[in-house]
Protein backbone atom coordinates (compact mmCIF):
# COMPACT_ATOMS: atom_id res chain seq x y z
CA UNK A 1 0.00 0.00 0.00
CA UNK A 2 0.90 3.51 0.52
CA UNK A 3 3.06 3.47 3.36
CA UNK A 4 5.28 1.16 1.82
CA UNK A 5 6.52 3.58 -1.08
CA UNK A 6 7.31 6.48 1.08
CA UNK A 7 11.08 7.26 1.88
CA UNK A 8 12.38 9.72 4.17
CA UNK A 9 15.50 10.66 4.42
CA UNK A 10 18.16 13.80 5.24
CA UNK A 11 21.64 14.45 3.79
CA UNK A 12 24.06 15.28 6.44
CA UNK A 13 27.32 16.60 5.68
CA UNK A 14 30.34 18.49 7.33
CA UNK A 15 29.80 22.40 5.82
CA UNK A 16 30.82 22.80 2.30
CA UNK A 17 30.93 19.18 1.07
CA UNK A 18 27.84 19.49 -0.85
CA UNK A 19 25.20 18.63 1.17
CA UNK A 20 22.73 21.77 -0.67
CA UNK A 21 24.00 21.22 -4.08
CA UNK A 22 23.16 17.59 -3.96
CA UNK A 23 19.77 18.39 -2.68
CA UNK A 24 19.15 20.82 -5.97
CA UNK A 25 20.23 17.96 -8.11
CA UNK A 26 18.01 15.91 -6.72
CA UNK A 27 15.25 18.51 -6.88
CA UNK A 28 15.84 18.64 -10.38
CA UNK A 29 16.49 15.04 -11.26
CA UNK A 30 12.83 14.44 -9.99
CA UNK A 31 11.33 17.55 -12.09
CA UNK A 32 10.46 19.22 -8.32
CA UNK A 33 11.77 22.03 -10.05
CA UNK A 34 12.91 22.87 -13.74
CA UNK A 35 16.36 24.44 -14.57
CA UNK A 36 15.36 27.74 -14.38
CA UNK A 37 13.57 27.38 -11.22
CA UNK A 38 16.83 26.21 -10.00
CA UNK A 39 18.54 28.90 -10.26
CA UNK A 40 18.57 30.14 -6.97
CA UNK A 41 19.68 27.38 -4.07
CA UNK A 42 15.92 26.48 -3.16
CA UNK A 43 16.83 24.57 0.11
CA UNK A 44 18.65 27.64 1.63
CA UNK A 45 16.28 30.56 1.21
CA UNK A 46 17.28 33.77 3.23
CA UNK A 47 20.37 35.64 1.48
CA UNK A 48 22.44 35.13 4.80
CA UNK A 49 22.21 31.79 4.57
CA UNK A 50 23.47 31.82 0.96
CA UNK A 51 26.18 34.35 1.46
CA UNK A 52 27.46 32.22 4.56
CA UNK A 53 27.37 28.90 2.64
CA UNK A 54 25.47 27.78 5.48
CA UNK A 55 21.18 26.20 6.17
CA UNK A 56 19.67 27.63 8.98
CA UNK A 57 16.01 26.57 8.69
CA UNK A 58 15.30 23.09 8.16
CA UNK A 59 12.98 22.20 5.42
CA UNK A 60 11.11 19.83 4.22
CA UNK A 61 10.22 18.91 0.22
CA UNK A 62 7.82 16.20 -1.09
CA UNK A 63 9.24 14.66 -4.25
CA UNK A 64 8.54 11.64 -6.76
CA UNK A 65 10.58 9.51 -8.06
CA UNK A 66 9.90 6.47 -10.53
CA UNK A 67 12.74 3.42 -9.47
CA UNK A 68 14.22 1.17 -12.14
CA UNK A 69 11.93 -1.45 -11.01
CA UNK A 70 8.96 0.70 -12.90
CA UNK A 71 7.34 1.78 -9.05
CA UNK A 72 6.74 5.05 -8.35
CA UNK A 73 7.82 5.99 -4.61
CA UNK A 74 7.28 9.19 -2.46
CA UNK A 75 10.28 11.01 -1.29
CA UNK A 76 10.14 13.70 1.50
CA UNK A 77 13.84 15.02 1.82
CA UNK A 78 14.19 16.84 5.13
CA UNK A 79 17.37 19.67 4.96
CA UNK A 80 18.98 20.05 8.37
CA UNK A 81 20.66 23.44 9.78
CA UNK A 82 24.70 22.60 8.87
CA UNK A 83 25.98 24.10 12.24
CA UNK A 84 26.78 23.27 15.60
CA UNK A 85 24.95 26.07 17.42
CA UNK A 86 21.86 23.89 16.11
CA UNK A 87 22.83 20.18 16.92
CA UNK A 88 19.23 19.52 18.35
CA UNK A 89 17.50 20.56 15.61
CA UNK A 90 19.31 18.43 13.28
CA UNK A 91 18.77 15.92 15.53
CA UNK A 92 14.95 16.30 15.32
CA UNK A 93 14.80 16.49 12.04
CA UNK A 94 16.84 13.15 11.69
CA UNK A 95 14.39 11.72 14.06
CA UNK A 96 11.88 12.53 11.27
CA UNK A 97 13.86 10.08 8.78
CA UNK A 98 14.39 6.55 7.88
CA UNK A 99 17.71 7.32 6.18
CA UNK A 100 20.45 9.46 5.70
CA UNK A 101 22.59 10.33 3.11
CA UNK A 102 26.12 10.85 3.98
CA UNK A 103 27.84 13.75 2.19
CA UNK A 104 31.68 13.51 2.29
CA UNK A 105 33.73 15.69 0.39
CA UNK A 106 36.17 12.98 -1.71
CA UNK A 107 38.81 16.01 -1.61
CA UNK A 108 38.45 16.85 2.46
CA UNK A 109 37.54 13.39 4.08
CA UNK A 110 35.56 13.28 7.33
CA UNK A 111 35.59 16.51 9.29
CA UNK A 112 34.57 16.73 12.79
CA UNK A 113 30.69 18.10 11.94
CA UNK A 114 30.68 14.65 9.38
CA UNK A 115 31.38 12.51 12.53
CA UNK A 116 29.45 14.80 14.59
CA UNK A 117 26.02 14.28 12.33
CA UNK A 118 26.55 10.49 11.84
CA UNK A 119 26.21 10.06 15.66
CA UNK A 120 23.00 12.19 15.23
CA UNK A 121 21.59 9.73 12.74
CA UNK A 122 23.11 6.56 14.49
CA UNK A 123 21.04 7.70 17.48
CA UNK A 124 18.06 7.94 15.49
CA UNK A 125 18.53 4.50 14.04
CA UNK A 126 18.62 6.03 10.55
CA UNK A 127 19.93 3.62 7.61
CA UNK A 128 23.40 5.70 6.21
CA UNK A 129 23.82 5.79 2.54
CA UNK A 130 27.57 6.57 2.30
CA UNK A 131 28.25 9.07 -0.66
CA UNK A 132 31.86 10.75 -2.23
CA UNK A 133 31.02 13.57 -3.53
CA UNK A 134 32.79 16.04 -5.63
CA UNK A 135 34.94 12.91 -7.90
CA UNK A 136 35.16 15.72 -10.54
CA UNK A 137 37.74 17.83 -8.43
CA UNK A 138 41.32 17.15 -9.32
CA UNK A 139 42.29 16.89 -6.05
CA UNK A 140 39.32 13.75 -5.61
CA UNK A 141 41.03 10.96 -3.87
CA UNK A 142 37.58 8.59 -3.65
CA UNK A 143 39.12 5.29 -2.90
CA UNK A 144 41.16 6.93 0.20
CA UNK A 145 37.77 8.85 1.46
CA UNK A 146 35.87 5.78 1.16
CA UNK A 147 38.53 3.62 3.00
CA UNK A 148 38.46 6.63 5.69
CA UNK A 149 34.86 6.02 5.91
CA UNK A 150 34.94 2.01 6.44
CA UNK A 151 38.30 2.73 9.12
CA UNK A 152 36.66 5.70 11.05
CA UNK A 153 32.95 5.42 10.95
CA UNK A 154 32.79 1.69 10.31
CA UNK A 155 30.37 1.57 7.35
CA UNK A 156 30.18 -0.87 4.54
CA UNK A 157 31.48 1.39 1.36
CA UNK A 158 31.24 -0.98 -1.67
CA UNK A 159 28.69 0.37 -2.46
CA UNK A 160 29.23 4.07 -1.66
CA UNK A 161 27.63 6.30 -4.92
CA UNK A 162 31.19 8.25 -6.33
CA UNK A 163 29.37 11.69 -6.98
CA UNK A 164 29.80 15.04 -8.58
CA UNK A 165 26.68 17.18 -7.74
CA UNK A 166 27.77 19.53 -8.85
CA UNK A 167 28.14 18.48 -12.59
CA UNK A 168 24.79 15.71 -11.42
CA UNK A 169 27.19 12.46 -11.18
CA UNK A 170 25.56 10.18 -9.26
CA UNK A 171 21.92 11.75 -8.45
CA UNK A 172 19.97 8.56 -9.96
CA UNK A 173 21.94 6.28 -8.10
CA UNK A 174 21.63 7.64 -4.65
CA UNK A 175 17.96 8.20 -5.47
CA UNK A 176 17.99 4.13 -6.36
CA UNK A 177 19.85 3.18 -2.96
CA UNK A 178 17.19 5.47 -1.15
CA UNK A 179 14.37 3.77 -2.24
CA UNK A 180 15.73 0.22 -1.62
CA UNK A 181 17.96 0.56 1.09
CA UNK A 182 16.25 3.14 3.35
CA UNK A 183 13.18 1.22 4.90
CA UNK A 184 9.35 2.39 4.36
CA UNK A 185 7.69 3.87 7.37
CA UNK A 186 6.83 2.09 10.27
CA UNK A 187 3.65 2.71 12.44
CA UNK A 188 0.07 2.61 12.57
CA UNK A 189 -2.63 4.45 11.05
CA UNK A 190 -5.66 3.57 13.50
CA UNK A 191 -3.32 4.45 16.50
CA UNK A 192 -3.81 7.76 18.30
CA UNK A 193 -2.18 10.96 16.52
CA UNK A 194 1.56 11.26 17.09
CA UNK A 195 3.36 13.85 15.01
CA UNK A 196 6.67 15.17 15.32
CA UNK A 197 7.26 19.00 15.18
CA UNK A 198 10.73 19.74 13.61
CA UNK A 199 10.30 22.97 12.56
CA UNK A 200 8.08 26.05 12.29
CA UNK A 201 8.14 29.42 10.68
CA UNK A 202 5.60 32.22 11.46
CA UNK A 203 3.56 33.38 8.00
CA UNK A 204 1.52 36.77 8.02
CA UNK A 205 -1.26 35.35 6.51
CA UNK A 206 -1.48 31.84 8.12
CA UNK A 207 0.10 32.12 11.50
CA UNK A 208 2.45 29.95 12.33
CA UNK A 209 3.37 27.14 10.16
CA UNK A 210 4.33 23.74 11.63
CA UNK A 211 6.96 21.33 9.89
CA UNK A 212 5.53 17.43 11.14
CA UNK A 213 6.34 14.03 10.48
CA UNK A 214 3.54 11.64 11.71
CA UNK A 215 4.33 8.85 13.23
CA UNK A 216 0.86 7.02 14.14
CA UNK A 217 -2.35 8.42 13.18
CA UNK A 218 -3.69 10.80 10.57
CA UNK A 219 -3.88 14.49 10.95
CA UNK A 220 -6.69 16.55 8.65
CA UNK A 221 -8.06 20.01 8.66
CA UNK A 222 -10.89 19.91 11.35
CA UNK A 223 -8.87 18.20 13.81
CA UNK A 224 -8.72 19.65 17.39
CA UNK A 225 -4.86 19.05 17.89
CA UNK A 226 -2.85 19.19 21.49
CA UNK A 227 0.74 19.88 22.09
CA UNK A 228 1.65 17.24 24.61
CA UNK A 229 5.02 19.51 25.95
CA UNK A 230 2.76 22.56 26.49
CA UNK A 231 -0.51 21.09 26.33
CA UNK A 232 -2.10 23.97 23.77
CA UNK A 233 -4.74 23.29 21.97
CA UNK A 234 -5.53 24.27 18.39
CA UNK A 235 -7.82 23.60 15.77
CA UNK A 236 -6.37 22.65 11.91
CA UNK A 237 -6.91 24.67 9.04
CA UNK A 238 -4.71 23.39 6.69
CA UNK A 239 -2.93 19.88 6.33
CA UNK A 240 -0.31 20.13 3.59
CA UNK A 241 3.08 19.16 1.83
CA UNK A 242 6.17 21.28 0.06
CA UNK A 243 6.52 19.97 -3.62
CA UNK A 244 8.35 22.39 -3.04
CA UNK A 245 5.61 24.70 -2.64
CA UNK A 246 3.09 24.59 -0.30
CA UNK A 247 0.40 22.35 -1.48
CA UNK A 248 -2.88 21.71 0.48
CA UNK A 249 -3.56 17.79 0.98
CA UNK A 250 -6.59 16.17 2.64
CA UNK A 251 -4.81 14.76 5.35
CA UNK A 252 -1.14 13.79 6.40
CA UNK A 253 -0.97 9.89 7.74
CA UNK A 254 1.86 7.40 8.78
CA UNK A 255 5.08 8.27 7.05
CA UNK A 256 4.15 11.77 5.74
CA UNK A 257 6.23 14.94 6.12
CA UNK A 258 4.25 17.85 5.58
CA UNK A 259 2.48 21.01 7.24
CA UNK A 260 -0.03 22.15 9.44
CA UNK A 261 -1.26 25.48 10.05
CA UNK A 262 -3.58 25.82 13.02
CA UNK A 263 -4.40 29.50 13.89
CA UNK A 264 -1.11 29.78 15.71
CA UNK A 265 -0.10 32.85 16.68
CA UNK A 266 3.56 31.80 18.51
CA UNK A 267 6.10 30.10 16.92
CA UNK A 268 7.03 29.42 20.62
CA UNK A 269 3.50 27.19 21.00
CA UNK A 270 5.26 25.00 18.57
CA UNK A 271 8.31 23.71 20.36
CA UNK A 272 10.83 21.64 18.03
CA UNK A 273 10.42 18.29 19.32
CA UNK A 274 7.74 18.20 20.72
CA UNK A 275 4.61 15.77 19.94
CA UNK A 276 1.31 16.91 18.04
CA UNK A 277 -1.60 14.52 19.12
CA UNK A 278 -5.74 14.40 19.06
CA UNK A 279 -6.92 16.51 22.02
CA UNK A 280 -9.60 14.21 21.89
CA UNK A 281 -7.85 10.77 21.48
CA UNK A 282 -4.74 11.60 23.05
CA UNK A 283 -1.47 9.68 22.40
CA UNK A 284 -0.35 7.77 26.12
CA UNK A 285 3.13 8.66 25.93
CA UNK A 286 4.86 11.83 23.61
CA UNK A 287 7.43 10.76 21.08
CA UNK A 288 10.85 10.46 22.80
CA UNK A 289 13.74 12.85 22.38
CA UNK A 290 12.18 16.22 23.60
CA UNK A 291 14.29 18.95 24.92
CA UNK A 292 13.40 22.41 25.92
CA UNK A 293 16.36 24.33 24.93
CA UNK A 294 17.96 27.24 26.20
CA UNK A 295 20.33 30.03 25.00
CA UNK A 296 23.64 29.40 25.96
CA UNK A 297 25.15 33.08 24.71
CA UNK A 298 24.10 36.45 25.83
CA UNK A 299 24.74 40.04 24.90
CA UNK A 300 23.02 43.11 25.08
CA UNK A 301 21.71 44.79 21.64
CA UNK A 302 21.73 48.61 21.76
CA UNK A 303 20.44 51.03 19.26
CA UNK A 304 23.54 53.54 18.52
CA UNK A 305 20.62 56.35 17.17
CA UNK A 306 18.30 56.01 20.92
CA UNK A 307 15.36 57.41 18.45
CA UNK A 308 15.81 53.29 17.02
CA UNK A 309 14.62 51.84 20.18
CA UNK A 310 11.56 50.89 19.41
CA UNK A 311 12.20 49.88 16.10
CA UNK A 312 14.87 47.55 17.34
CA UNK A 313 12.05 46.39 19.39
CA UNK A 314 9.47 45.90 17.01
CA UNK A 315 12.43 44.36 14.55
CA UNK A 316 13.09 41.56 17.90
CA UNK A 317 9.80 40.85 17.82
CA UNK A 318 9.26 40.19 14.15
CA UNK A 319 12.67 37.94 14.19
CA UNK A 320 11.22 35.79 17.78
CA UNK A 321 7.92 35.05 15.30
CA UNK A 322 10.77 32.82 12.72
CA UNK A 323 12.95 31.63 16.13
CA UNK A 324 11.73 30.46 19.18
CA UNK A 325 15.32 29.75 20.35
CA UNK A 326 15.44 33.37 20.52
CA UNK A 327 15.36 35.48 23.63
CA UNK A 328 15.19 39.06 24.75
CA UNK A 329 14.50 41.57 27.51
CA UNK A 330 14.73 45.40 27.79
CA UNK A 331 18.22 46.18 29.41
CA UNK A 332 19.55 49.25 30.97
CA UNK A 333 23.13 50.74 30.77
CA UNK A 334 24.15 53.16 31.96
CA UNK A 335 26.48 53.53 29.33
CA UNK A 336 24.70 52.99 26.45
CA UNK A 337 21.00 53.21 27.10
CA UNK A 338 18.02 51.30 26.65
CA UNK A 339 18.75 48.32 24.64
CA UNK A 340 18.29 44.75 24.97
CA UNK A 341 19.79 41.34 26.84
CA UNK A 342 19.34 38.73 24.00
CA UNK A 343 19.69 35.26 24.37
CA UNK A 344 21.48 32.73 21.52
CA UNK A 345 21.66 29.26 21.06
CA UNK A 346 25.57 30.01 20.06
CA UNK A 347 27.63 32.44 18.33
CA UNK A 348 26.46 32.06 14.92
CA UNK A 349 23.06 32.20 16.29
CA UNK A 350 23.97 35.43 17.24
CA UNK A 351 25.98 36.80 14.60
CA UNK A 352 23.03 36.30 11.95
CA UNK A 353 20.47 37.85 14.39
CA UNK A 354 22.73 41.05 14.74
CA UNK A 355 22.92 41.11 10.82
CA UNK A 356 19.61 40.71 10.22
CA UNK A 357 18.53 43.17 12.55
CA UNK A 358 21.29 46.01 10.50
CA UNK A 359 20.40 44.61 6.94
CA UNK A 360 16.58 43.91 7.14
CA UNK A 361 15.27 46.69 9.56
CA UNK A 362 18.55 49.08 8.93
CA UNK A 363 19.38 49.49 12.98
CA UNK A 364 22.67 50.24 13.43
CA UNK A 365 23.72 48.66 16.66
CA UNK A 366 26.34 48.71 19.13
CA UNK A 367 26.90 45.16 20.32
CA UNK A 368 28.42 44.35 23.58
CA UNK A 369 30.50 41.40 23.87
CA UNK A 370 28.80 37.91 24.33
CA UNK A 371 29.00 36.38 27.53
CA UNK A 372 28.17 32.62 28.95
CA UNK A 373 25.35 32.02 31.64
CA UNK A 374 27.09 31.65 34.89
CA UNK A 375 25.58 30.18 38.20
CA UNK A 376 26.56 32.10 41.35
CA UNK A 377 25.93 31.05 44.75
CA UNK A 378 25.15 33.90 46.90
CA UNK A 379 26.46 33.90 50.61
CA UNK A 380 23.09 33.73 51.79
CA UNK A 381 22.61 30.49 49.86
CA UNK A 382 20.32 31.25 47.17
CA UNK A 383 21.84 30.63 43.47
CA UNK A 384 21.06 32.80 40.69
CA UNK A 385 22.03 33.22 36.49
CA UNK A 386 23.95 35.81 35.54
CA UNK A 387 23.62 36.77 32.01
CA UNK A 388 25.31 40.01 31.87
CA UNK A 389 28.25 40.25 33.31
CA UNK A 390 27.62 44.13 35.63
CA UNK A 391 25.21 42.24 36.63
CA UNK A 392 28.12 39.77 38.85
CA UNK A 393 27.04 40.89 42.68
CA UNK A 394 30.33 42.01 44.74
CA UNK A 395 33.27 39.61 45.86
CA UNK A 396 32.31 39.26 49.10
CA UNK A 397 28.32 38.57 48.75
CA UNK A 398 29.84 35.30 46.45
CA UNK A 399 30.05 31.82 47.78
CA UNK A 400 31.46 29.93 44.70
CA UNK A 401 30.33 30.23 40.73
CA UNK A 402 30.06 27.88 38.65
CA UNK A 403 30.53 28.34 34.33
CA UNK A 404 29.02 26.05 31.67
CA UNK A 405 31.63 23.55 29.90
CA UNK A 406 31.86 22.44 26.77
CA UNK A 407 33.25 18.73 25.32
CA UNK A 408 34.94 20.14 22.10
CA UNK A 409 36.40 17.10 19.64
CA UNK A 410 38.90 19.17 17.25
CA UNK A 411 40.26 16.69 14.22
CA UNK A 412 43.40 17.78 12.48
CA UNK A 413 46.54 16.55 11.25
CA UNK A 414 49.03 15.39 12.95
CA UNK A 415 51.57 17.93 12.34
CA UNK A 416 48.49 20.17 13.99
CA UNK A 417 48.25 18.72 17.29
CA UNK A 418 50.74 20.28 19.09
CA UNK A 419 49.55 23.26 18.05
CA UNK A 420 46.24 22.51 19.42
CA UNK A 421 47.19 21.26 22.39
CA UNK A 422 48.68 24.51 23.02
CA UNK A 423 45.73 26.75 22.06
CA UNK A 424 43.35 24.35 24.31
CA UNK A 425 45.99 24.63 27.09
CA UNK A 426 45.92 28.04 27.03
CA UNK A 427 41.75 27.98 26.96
CA UNK A 428 41.57 26.46 30.42
CA UNK A 429 41.03 23.25 28.36
CA UNK A 430 41.20 19.97 30.07
CA UNK A 431 42.86 17.33 28.23
CA UNK A 432 40.56 14.15 27.78
CA UNK A 433 41.91 12.17 24.88
CA UNK A 434 43.61 11.68 21.76
CA UNK A 435 42.29 9.15 19.46
CA UNK A 436 44.19 8.40 15.98
CA UNK A 437 41.78 8.24 13.25
CA UNK A 438 44.63 6.89 10.84
CA UNK A 439 47.85 7.78 10.33
CA UNK A 440 47.72 11.28 9.70
CA UNK A 441 44.58 12.29 11.74
CA UNK A 442 43.86 12.84 15.21
CA UNK A 443 41.20 13.63 16.94
CA UNK A 444 41.52 15.43 20.17
CA UNK A 445 39.01 15.87 22.70
CA UNK A 446 39.17 18.60 25.58
CA UNK A 447 36.86 19.67 28.30
CA UNK A 448 36.44 23.58 27.52
CA UNK A 449 34.98 26.79 29.30
CA UNK A 450 32.40 27.89 26.89
CA UNK A 451 33.20 31.40 27.92
CA UNK A 452 36.54 30.67 26.41
CA UNK A 453 35.03 29.51 22.83
CA UNK A 454 33.07 32.59 22.86
CA UNK A 455 36.25 34.35 22.65
CA UNK A 456 38.02 34.24 19.70
CA UNK A 457 38.70 30.45 19.51
CA UNK A 458 37.09 29.59 16.15
CA UNK A 459 39.39 32.05 14.80
CA UNK A 460 42.73 31.13 16.84
CA UNK A 461 41.84 27.43 15.82
CA UNK A 462 41.72 28.61 11.86
CA UNK A 463 44.50 30.48 11.46
CA UNK A 464 46.85 27.95 14.31
CA UNK A 465 46.14 25.05 11.67
CA UNK A 466 45.98 26.86 8.41
CA UNK A 467 42.41 25.82 7.97
CA UNK A 468 42.74 22.21 8.22
CA UNK A 469 41.51 22.12 11.57
CA UNK A 470 37.32 21.24 12.45
CA UNK A 471 35.66 21.37 15.34
CA UNK A 472 32.70 20.39 17.22
CA UNK A 473 31.24 20.54 20.69
CA UNK A 474 28.22 20.14 23.25
CA UNK A 475 27.68 20.97 26.28
CA UNK A 476 28.69 19.12 28.70
CA UNK A 477 27.72 20.93 31.90
CA UNK A 478 28.64 23.45 34.76
CA UNK A 479 31.45 23.80 36.54
CA UNK A 480 33.12 25.58 39.65
CA UNK A 481 35.44 28.04 38.27
CA UNK A 482 38.07 31.08 40.05
CA UNK A 483 36.15 34.00 38.32
CA UNK A 484 36.03 37.50 39.17
CA UNK A 485 34.51 40.52 37.16
CA UNK A 486 36.78 43.26 35.51
CA UNK A 487 35.65 46.40 35.37
CA UNK A 488 37.13 49.05 32.72
CA UNK A 489 37.07 52.80 33.36
CA UNK A 490 36.98 55.73 31.00
CA UNK A 491 37.93 58.96 32.31
CA UNK A 492 37.50 57.90 35.52
CA UNK A 493 33.86 56.20 35.07
CA UNK A 494 33.04 52.30 35.26
CA UNK A 495 31.43 51.86 31.61
CA UNK A 496 29.27 48.68 32.34
CA UNK A 497 28.77 47.50 29.05
CA UNK A 498 32.42 46.78 29.04
CA UNK A 499 32.81 44.81 32.12
CA UNK A 500 33.70 41.17 31.74
CA UNK A 501 34.59 38.09 33.82
CA UNK A 502 37.21 36.77 33.78
CA UNK A 503 39.71 33.47 35.20
CA UNK A 504 41.37 34.96 38.21
CA UNK A 505 45.16 33.58 37.04
CA UNK A 506 44.08 35.41 33.60
CA UNK A 507 42.62 38.54 34.71
CA UNK A 508 45.73 40.90 35.14
CA UNK A 509 46.95 39.99 31.68
CA UNK A 510 43.53 40.25 30.37
CA UNK A 511 43.25 44.09 32.29
CA UNK A 512 46.33 45.30 30.55
CA UNK A 513 45.26 43.77 26.87
CA UNK A 514 42.17 45.33 27.07
CA UNK A 515 43.29 48.76 28.10
CA UNK A 516 45.80 48.44 25.51
CA UNK A 517 43.31 47.59 22.78
CA UNK A 518 40.97 50.13 24.20
CA UNK A 519 43.96 52.60 23.59
CA UNK A 520 44.10 52.18 20.26
CA UNK A 521 40.29 52.30 19.37
CA UNK A 522 39.37 54.85 20.88
CA UNK A 523 40.37 58.42 19.30
CA UNK A 524 41.85 61.20 20.85
CA UNK A 525 39.90 63.72 22.20
CA UNK A 526 39.84 67.32 23.00
CA UNK A 527 41.20 65.61 26.77
CA UNK A 528 43.21 63.49 28.18
CA UNK A 529 41.17 60.12 28.72
CA UNK A 530 42.67 57.61 31.27
CA UNK A 531 41.75 53.63 30.82
CA UNK A 532 41.57 51.83 33.37
CA UNK A 533 40.80 48.24 34.46
CA UNK A 534 39.67 47.60 38.04
CA UNK A 535 38.62 44.21 39.73
CA UNK A 536 36.08 45.66 42.58
CA UNK A 537 38.51 48.75 44.03
CA UNK A 538 41.61 47.75 42.60
CA UNK A 539 43.56 49.05 39.83
CA UNK A 540 45.21 46.30 37.44
CA UNK A 541 46.42 48.20 34.19
CA UNK A 542 45.87 51.50 32.93
CA UNK A 543 46.93 53.48 29.62
CA UNK A 544 46.27 56.94 28.42
CA UNK A 545 44.71 58.24 25.38
CA UNK A 546 46.26 61.43 25.07
CA UNK A 547 44.73 64.81 23.87
CA UNK A 548 44.06 65.96 20.09
CA UNK A 549 46.59 67.89 18.88
CA UNK A 550 45.88 69.29 15.60
CA UNK A 551 42.80 69.57 13.58
CA UNK A 552 42.16 66.50 10.85
CA UNK A 553 40.98 68.96 8.10
CA UNK A 554 44.48 71.14 8.53
CA UNK A 555 46.52 68.57 6.61
CA UNK A 556 44.19 68.99 3.63
CA UNK A 557 45.79 72.51 2.10
CA UNK A 558 42.87 75.15 1.63
CA UNK A 559 41.85 74.24 -1.95
CA UNK A 560 40.96 70.69 -2.30
CA UNK A 561 37.69 71.00 -1.16
CA UNK A 562 36.44 67.28 -2.05
CA UNK A 563 39.11 65.96 -0.46
CA UNK A 564 37.84 68.03 2.75
CA UNK A 565 34.47 66.84 2.06
CA UNK A 566 35.29 63.27 1.77
CA UNK A 567 37.44 63.46 4.93
CA UNK A 568 33.82 65.00 7.07
CA UNK A 569 31.66 62.35 5.29
CA UNK A 570 34.32 59.84 6.34
CA UNK A 571 34.37 61.02 10.15
CA UNK A 572 30.60 61.56 10.13
CA UNK A 573 30.49 57.62 8.82
CA UNK A 574 32.69 56.54 12.02
CA UNK A 575 30.44 59.09 13.91
CA UNK A 576 27.46 56.59 13.28
CA UNK A 577 29.20 53.91 14.78
CA UNK A 578 30.21 55.83 18.34
CA UNK A 579 28.44 55.87 21.32
CA UNK A 580 29.10 59.07 23.21
CA UNK A 581 29.88 57.38 26.68
CA UNK A 582 30.14 60.09 29.65
CA UNK A 583 31.99 62.51 28.05
CA UNK A 584 34.28 59.99 25.53
CA UNK A 585 33.36 58.89 22.23
CA UNK A 586 33.39 55.29 22.22
CA UNK A 587 33.40 53.22 18.62
CA UNK A 588 31.73 50.22 18.56
CA UNK A 589 34.72 48.01 18.06
CA UNK A 590 35.92 48.98 21.06
CA UNK A 591 32.58 46.57 22.93
CA UNK A 592 34.05 43.92 21.33
CA UNK A 593 37.52 44.22 22.09
CA UNK A 594 37.70 41.90 24.75
CA UNK A 595 36.81 39.40 22.13
CA UNK A 596 40.31 40.35 20.30
CA UNK A 597 42.35 39.61 23.51
CA UNK A 598 45.07 36.87 24.26
P1 LIG B 1 26.96 22.53 1.92
O1 LIG B 1 27.61 23.51 2.85
O2 LIG B 1 27.28 21.12 2.32
O3 LIG B 1 25.51 22.76 1.68
O4 LIG B 1 27.74 22.70 0.52
P2 LIG B 1 27.27 23.40 -0.82
O5 LIG B 1 26.30 22.54 -1.57
O6 LIG B 1 26.87 24.80 -0.54
O7 LIG B 1 28.64 23.34 -1.63
C1 LIG B 1 29.81 23.96 -1.16
C2 LIG B 1 30.70 24.31 -2.33
O8 LIG B 1 31.12 23.12 -2.99
C3 LIG B 1 29.97 25.14 -3.39
O9 LIG B 1 30.88 26.07 -3.88
C4 LIG B 1 29.60 24.11 -4.45
O10 LIG B 1 29.50 24.69 -5.73
C5 LIG B 1 30.76 23.15 -4.36
N1 LIG B 1 30.39 21.79 -4.79
C6 LIG B 1 29.31 21.08 -4.40
N2 LIG B 1 29.31 19.87 -5.02
C7 LIG B 1 30.41 19.84 -5.80
C8 LIG B 1 30.97 18.87 -6.71
O11 LIG B 1 30.45 17.79 -6.92
N3 LIG B 1 32.13 19.21 -7.33
C9 LIG B 1 32.74 20.41 -7.13
N4 LIG B 1 33.87 20.64 -7.78
N5 LIG B 1 32.25 21.33 -6.30
C10 LIG B 1 31.10 21.07 -5.65
MG1 LIG C 1 24.16 24.21 2.48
Amino acid sequence: ERQKKIRNFSIIAHIDHGKSTLADRILEYTGALTKREMQEQVLDQMDLERERGITIKLQAVRLTYKADNGEEYLLNLIDTPGHVDFTYEVSRSLAACEGAVLVVDAAQGIEAQTLANVYLALDNNLEILPLVNKIDLPSAEPERVKQEVEDIIGLDTSDAVLASAKNGIGIKEILEQVVHKVPAPTGDPDQPLKALIFDSHYDAYKGVIVYVRVMDGTIRSGSKIKMMATNKTFEVIEVGVFSPRMTMVDELTVGDVGFVVAGIKNVKDTRVGDTITDAKNPAPEPLPGYRKINPMVFCGLYPIDTSDYNDLREALEKLELNDASLRYEPETSSALGFGFRCGFLGLLHMEIIQERIEREFNIPLITTAPSVVYQVTRTDGEMIRIENPSHMPEVGKIEYIEEPYVKASIMVPNDYVGAIMELCQGKRGEFINMEYLDANRVTLTYEMPLSEIVYDFFDQLKSGTKGYASFDYEFSGYKTSKLVKMDILLNGEQVDALSFIVHRDKAYQRGKVMCEKLKDLIPRQMFEVPIQAAIGQKIVARETVKAMRKNVLAKCYGGDISRKRKLLEKQKEGKKRMKQVGNVEVPQEAFMAVLRID
